[in-house]
């Protein structure tokens, strides 16, 4: 089930050309994300037309907008690792062992529907969970990369300050993650106490 609806998706979106300079960008980019991690996740690249966005279908076709070409380096570069992060981290397994769970057999309404709430209500807070951790993973290399966190301040505003959505927690309590992150590696020393405080506030 969850695997036709990323099927679908991925034949909605229209393909970029492939020689404009923003496709470049993107190619280079992503080049760059794949030299510097150590052991690079399984990832195809797929600039597509339409309005900035990158997401990961499949678990492995990383589908970019080519609007991702204007951004600034900093920018395309944490959007493009914060979606290397679902992949590293197993997340369309970890989805997809959850749908089995509770549709272990045959997609039928008779075997969804009675599944629905109780499904949507853990993949509802799964989702959430994967976001904080491919931010985590994706803001870590950003870093490594030499670049700050007004890059992830930026990048985060530039859908505005939302709030919590069925897949993406509000925009508030992504950037004070980042915050959090941002001070661990400036002072990990003083690592625990924010990040435990932080975990609390994300399932309440
Ligand atoms: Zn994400």
């Amino acid at each position: 089930m969850l695997e036709r609806s990323h099927q679908m998706r991925l034949h909605q979106f229209e393909a970029a050309s492939a020689d404009s300079a923003r496709t470049a960008r993107i190619r280079a980019t992503f080049e760059r994300l794949i030299a510097s991690t150590g052991s690079p996740p399984d990832v195809e690249l797929r600039a597509v037309t339409g309005p900035l966005n990158a997401e990961v279908l499949l678990g492995r076709v990383l589908v970019v907008s080519e609007a991702a070409g204007d951004l600034p380096e900093g920018e395309r570069l944490l959007l493009l690792a914060h979606e290397f992060g679902h992949v590293a981290l197993g997340h369309w397994q970890a989805l997809a062992a959850l749908y089995r769970t509770h549709i272990p057999g045959e997609v039928r309404p008779e075997t969804t529907d009675p599944v629905a709430g109780v499904l949507g209500l853990q993949a509802h807070r799964m989702a959430h969970r994967h976001e904080f951790e491919a931010d985590a993973w994706g803001y870590r290399l950003l870093r490594q990369l030499g670049f700050g966190i007004e890059h992830a301040m930026a990048l985060l505003m530039r859908r505005g300050a939302t709030v919590d959505t069925a897949t993406h927690p509000a925009t508030r309590r992504r950037l004070a993650q980042v915050r959090v992150i941002d001070s661990q590696i400036d002072h990990p020393d003083l690592a625990s106490g924010h990040a435990a405080s932080l975990v609390a506030e994300r399932d309440r």
